[in-house]
């Protein structure tokens, strides 16, 4: 199967149904299906399949049609994150090799800096406005659709580069047997719709593999409201004009909108389901947020780049039952989607006992088949038919999992095993602090020493004795915080993931 098929499906079923909004433009599954055998087809007129096509941008129609339409002409999507420099762009660039790059005005600078000494490129391609130069999107949408693709499933559909939350991001080179088995994978898991028209409000940047969950969406014959980007104001704004029922969201997203001041003014009823990942979720955030939309169930995700998707979920009846006193399961990312298999395993490779902490791995059709020119990365990563996650989670005696920290992250103190995340998750619930990461600094006695790197809340200040002696109560003395720096905001990427390897950076400079 091709990701284009997973449109094509659907227009047969629903050809008239409204497939996606956006700024008062729309289309219906028909015509979307339509302008993305054209893209195919326009495509094939400039370049040869097998080449790959970089997108820069920020959410548009156009972005959605190349999801579909440029994996249809049998080429590599290249997504760039629109937030990255044009140094670090001109590194995916260097990397990738597009010949063909899509922008919009307002990157189209960024563009043509980046690609200073990018040879592979020979066409500019612009969305929203002709410019000398360039080509405008709408004339690769004059060509007739294509009529018999000839891509196979195992071929490149979209190259994603991941967060580089740990390192530098990796290309995950996800064939369209990944992309669609992903798709499918949610489309499975995810609650049975209510009747009606559902309506999903997509905040993520295209950017990022979040951004499969559109072709979820159109799986499940949704109409998409898709916002150019995510701001707390707009998103409040379109849950009841739109009567959105559906939406999935980053944390952060979720924090910020918690903490907007028009939260009340809107009729937020309409909504039924709040999806959430990409990140370990504050505990507090969430109940918070159940608490603000009475009428969603939450349903968490937990994925990667390199598994064009999620892989784990948490069900509405999980979170019910964690506000009914189970609330370890706020922390959960769940189980199992049903199209994957995944277990923790130690140094070895062998499953650990449940409880006991071990490195995530994980197999599935969904699963990348190596990243792009990355050989010991590749080797690292994707060993004996599982991909290891770098993640640290155990699983209860109920199958649930959790996350416990990601490996890198762990700090090793005096011989101690400090889990970054658990110290993050105590600063989280204190009141002057809005965002935490702990990280470990080194130290000549204890090998390193764990430091909490701090956002403080307008509300209150940040006194470094005070959260200490916080944390004191919380935790055992050696987990704690030595030392607390307070920034006014922590290094994050374009979903609001805190990167921790700038945080690292920051401190080792100064
Ligand atoms: P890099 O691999 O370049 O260091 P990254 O791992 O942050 O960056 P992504 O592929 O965007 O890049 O993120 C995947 C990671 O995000 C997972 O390995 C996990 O650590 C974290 N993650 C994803 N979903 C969740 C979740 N629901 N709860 C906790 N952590 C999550
Ligand atoms: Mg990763």
């Amino acid at each position: 199967m091709r990701i284009s098929d997973l449109l094509r499906y659907s227009a047969h079923r629903a050809p008239d149904a409204e497939a996606l909004w956006f700024n008062e433009r729309t289309y219906t599954y028909r015509q979307l299906y339509d302008q993305v055998c054209r893209l195919a087809n326009g495509l094939r007129e400039r370049a040869s399949p097998g080449d790959r096509v970089a997108i820069l941008a920020e959410n548009s129609p156009e972005y959605v049609l190349s999801y579909y339409g440029v994996p249809l002409a049998g080429m590599g999507l290249v997504f760039l994150n629109y937030r990255l420099s044009e140094r670090e762009i001109n590194d995916v660039l260097t990397d990738a090799e597009p010949t063909i790059l899509i922008t919009e005005s307002a990157y189209l600078d960024t563009a043509r800096a980046a690609l200073v000494g990018v040879e592979s490129v020979h066409t500019l391609v612009t969305i929203d406005a002709a410019a000398a130069g360039t080509t405008h999107f709408a004339e690769l949408l004059r060509e007739p659709p294509m009529k018999e693709p000839d891509t196979g499933d195992d071929e490149l559909a979209w190259l994603i580069y991941t967060s580089g939350t740990t390192g530098r991001p990796k290309g995950a080179v996800l064939t369209h047997r990944n992309v669609t088995a992903a798709a499918c994978n949610s489309a499975m898991s995810w609650e049975a719709d209510p009747g009606g028209s559902p309506a999903t409000l997509f905040p993520w940047p295209l950017c990022h593999i979040a951004g499969y969950g559109v072709l979820v969406a159109h799986l499940r014959l949704h109409r998409i409201v898709l916002l150019r980007r995510y701001d707390p104001a707009t998103f409040l704004a379109e849950v009841p004009h739109h009567r959105i029922t559906h939406t999935t969201v980053a944390p952060t997203m979720l924090a910020l909108l918690l903490r907007h001041p028009d939260i009340d003014k809107h009729d937020l009823s309409s909504v039924v389901r709040i999806g959430y990942g990409s990140a370990p979720m504050p505990a507090q955030t969430l109940r918070d947020a159940m608490r603000r939309f009475p009428t969603a169930g939450f349903q968490t995700g937990f994925g990667m780049t390199e598994l064009g998707g999620n892989v784990l979920y948490h069900t509405m009846a999980d979170h019910v039952s964690a506000i009914e006193g189970r609330t370890e399961l706020l922390t959960s990312v769940g189980k199992p989607m049903a199209l994957a298999a995944v277990k923790v395993v130690d140094e070895q490779g062998n499953e650990v006992p449940r409880g006991v902490v071990g490195e995530l791995v994980i197999s599935g059709e969904q699963v990348a088949v190596r990243y792009w020119r990355r050989p010991d990365a590749s080797a690292e990563t994707f060993r004996d038919g599982w991909l290891h996650t770098g993640d640290l989670a155990t699983q209860d005696e109920n199958g649930y999992f959790y996350i416990v920290d990601r490996k890198k992250d762990m700090v090793l103190t005096g011989g101690e095993n400090v889990y970054s995340r658990e110290v993050e998750e105590i600063l989280h619930q204190h009141p002057s602090v809005a965002a935490a990461a702990i990280v470990g600094q080194p130290d000549e006695v204890w090998g390193e020493r764990v430091v909490a790197v701090v956002e403080g809340n307008p509300a209150g200040a940040v006194s470094e004795t005070e959260i200490i002696e916080y944390c004191k109560q919380h935790l055992a003395g050696y987990k704690c915080p030595r030392t607390v720096i307070e920034v006014a905001e922590l290094p994050r990427n374009t979903v609001g993931k805190i990167l921790k390897r700038q945080v690292r950076e920051q401190l080792t400079a100064e």
